[in-house]
């Protein structure tokens, strides 16, 4: 049975947008419960989430005993001001604002801090961000700030220097990581760094519509070549399909990125080991 290593128990799949106004005076229990339950009922048993700005995945893990889920969150995700990040998040202007919300996310019970540091796929065209990511100089800060504070960093990133930069700071977890290069998957398999390349997302687009599917299929055959290749260098690759995200549903998103991941030849036992690294994070720090 496997874990999955990348969620938004605030989102459902469907429609972001209605999902998150449903949290708007307080959580809703009843969302984050139906979530909960499609999880087990799909027999995931770990869930790491990748945060938001409504305080749903707190309380999901207050509740996910119940639904036997040992489920691990940041309870937020940090972005600067200006960027990508606000439906996971909150923002920081400066570094005394940054190391606020460490210690913010510290109190609130976070596992580990989540970092956002470059933009998301352009789905409409493939091969290309919403932006560019922040600097080599702020990501190092970003990182050692929150192991100076003892907790593990959890980093979206997208584009080649900006995954370098990441792990080469010594990130603890790369998600997403698309268009990564060959220097980029060598140093990504020389550090053991769990990747989660989040396939579904694109994947599940195919057919729908809303994006045309030629550029669809470019990206998500970018992403396949880069796990195969991360295969073949044992690299260190985690599932998590970024459940909650549109056409992602909690649990049966899970193993449609364990067939994705199947078929770019990652094995069950890269997949389990990935997730007892990931777990193991959260004893380190
Ligand atoms: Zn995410």
């Amino acid at each position: 049975m496997f874990g999955e290593c990348h969620a938004h128990m605030i989102m459902d799949g469907v429609n972001y947008k209605a999902a998150v106004a449903l949290h708007g005076n307080g959580v809703c229990e009843d969302a984050v419960r139906k979530h909960l339950k499609e999880s087990t009922d799909a027999g995931v048993r770990f869930i790491r989430d990748g945060g938001d700005s409504r305080s749903v995945s707190k309380l999901a893990k207050e509740l996910a005993p119940e639904y036997e889920i040992d489920y691990r969150t940041p309870v937020f995700a940090i972005h600067k001001k200006g960027h990508y990040g606000g439906i996971v998040g909150y923002s920081f202007d400066d570094w005394k604002e940054y190391k606020a919300l460490i210690v913010r996310a510290k109190d609130e019970g976070a596992d580990f801090i989540k970092i956002m540091i470059s933009g998301i796929l352009d789905f409409a065209k493939a091969g290309t961000l919403t932006e560019d990511g922040l600097s080599r100089d702020e990501i190092r800060y970003m990182i050692d700030a929150a192991h100076d504070a003892g907790m593990a960093v959890m980093a979206h990133g997208n584009g080649d220097p900006t995954c370098f930069w990441t792990l080469e700071a010594g990130v603890d977890s790369l998600e997403h990581g698309f268009f990564m290069e060959e220097e980029t998957l060598h140093l990504l398999a020389e550090r053991q760094i769990p990747w989660i390349p989040t396939l579904s997302p694109v994947g599940n687009l195919l057919g729908c519509g809303r994006f045309p599917d030629k550029e669809v299929q470019k990206n998500l055959e970018m992403q396949m070549e880069r796990v195969e290749k991360a295969a073949s260098l044992h690299a260190c690759v985690g599932l998590g399909s970024d459940a909650g995200a549109y056409l992602v549903p909690h649990g049966k998103g899970t193993w449609d990125e364990y067939e994705y991941l199947k078929s770019a030849g990652i094995t069950d036992a890269v997949i389990h080991q990935a997730e007892k690294k990931i777990k193991d994070i959260f004893k380190r720090w």
